[in-house]
Order: structure tokens, then sequence, then C-alpha cells
């Protein structure tokens, strides 16, 4: 087993809203590691005015699942690219049990082993809050919210000057109901697979930004300063 690739391999699993984008994101940027979120994949297929790219929109926007075949092979072609050799993180993936048990064999054939699953634990009345106040800007995919991470400059997006923002069609009510069910039903179960695996740790998701990130990587040994 010493041809193991080196570098961080996590997965980020929670509740919707939980904060896993926003935490890969900032990870990403403190590790240089490629951040895969088969979410945003979906919603890139989802504009196209293809058969496929139509039903997955409807079926996004009811909230259901993507196939697991289909999440799968684009999984399996994304994590073989050069830029996940030194570590990613899966944001979104597995997102069932049938995904978590294909994940195994996927990494074994790269020769890499997770270091973490990492579980982002909020409860659901604060899910509903924070992504029905979420928006991002159209130019640079920054995320905002209403209430707890407003813009400096009204309607000017911070990083690119923007002035455009949009909302996630399946952040509404209705759609975040579903998806809360479809965690329960179909995501949860993998949470005690990878704790047998001994892979699971677990972070409370309820700080601040700031505050949930320094937990995390507190959580992954990257801390130096603690
Ligand atoms: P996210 O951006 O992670 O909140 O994902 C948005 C939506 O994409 C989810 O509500 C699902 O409908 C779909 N989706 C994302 N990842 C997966 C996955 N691994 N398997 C099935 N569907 C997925």
């Amino acid at each position: 087993m010493s041809n193991l690739k080196q570098g961080l391999f996590v997965v980020f699993t929670g509740a919707p809203g939980c904060g896993k984008g926003t935490q890969a994101r900032i990870l990403k940027e403190r590790t240089h590691i490629c951040h895969l979120s088969t979410g945003e994949m979906l919603r890139q297929f989802a504009e196209k005015d293809t058969p496929l790219g139509r039903s997955l929109k409807a079926a996004l926007e009811r909230g259901e699942f993507a196939s697991d075949a289909m999440i799968i092979e684009m999984v399996k072609n994304r994590i073989a690219e050069p830029d996940c050799a030194n570590g990613f993180i899966l944001d979104g993936f597995p997102r069932t049990l049938p995904q978590a048990e294909v994940l195994e064999d996927m990494l074994a054939e790269q020769n890499v082993k997770l270091s973490a699953v990492l579980e982002i634990q909020v409860p659901d009345e604060i899910i509903m809050e924070r992504i029905l106040g979420r928006y991002a800007c159209m130019q640079c995919g920054a995320g905002y919210h209403d209430k707890f991470q407003k813009t400096k400059i009204y309607g000017v997006c911070d990083v690119c000057g923007g002035t455009e923002f949009a909302r996630r069609q399946d952040d509404n009510r209705g759609t975040v109901q579903n998806r809360l069910v479809n965690y329960r039903l179909l995501t949860y179960p993998t949470i005690p697979f990878f704790e047998a695996r001994g892979l699971l740790k677990t972070v409370d998701g309820t700080g601040t930004i700031d505050a949930v990130s320094r937990k995390i990587e507190d959580v992954l040994g990257l801390r130096d300063d603690v």
C-alpha cells in the first residue's frame, strides 16, 4: 500500500444548508485542494436546454436526488483528473448508501485513502433560515445572506464588484422540506457507514462562518496556532 497518494482527501456531509459549500470553499482557499460539489455540477447540467438538462432542472426544483448511476459516473471521471491528485473536498457526495459503497472502490482504484468524513451538524430550524436568506453573485459565485453575511456595500459584490445576484431555485420552503426528508431517509444512513470505518468527525455548524471553519481546521489537524 506504499503507493497511496499523499494529501488531504475529505468528504463534507450534513443536511442541506449546514454550510458544506461555504466551508468547502474556505478550506479550498486555505489548502488549494480541489473542491468538488456535485450540486454545482448538476446545476450546470440543468442549465442546458437538452432532455437531460430539462429533466434534471425539474428534479432539482422538486428537491429530488439525481440518479446514483449518473452521479457516480460524474465523480469517478472528475476525481481521476490531475488537479485532484493531491487532495479533494467532496461536497454533497456521497449522498446515498450505494454512492458511499461505490466511493470506496473508486478511491481504491485511484490509490486514495479518505482522510476524514466531516459531518457539519445544524438543527432544522436554523437550516430553514439559512437557506431562505442565501444568495450569490452571478458573476463570481461569492455567497451572501440577507441577515448573516451582507455585502459591505449594498448591492455590490465584495469580491468582484458585480451587481447582479441570484438565489438558487431549490432554495424555497417547499423544496427545502423535501430536501430535508431526503437527507434523513437517504443520506443519513451514510453517517454510521463512515463511523464504522473510523472516518467520521463531527463539527457543530451553528457558530459564525469563521468559528466553524476554525473548528473544521482543528478537527482536520490543520491549525498550528492552537
Ligand atoms: P447541493 O448543492 O449539494 O445542495 O445539491 C443540490 C441538489 O443537487 C440536491 O438537493 C440534490 O437534488 C442534487 N444532488 C447533489 N449531489 C447529489 C448526489 N450526490 N446524489 C444525488 N443528487 C445530488
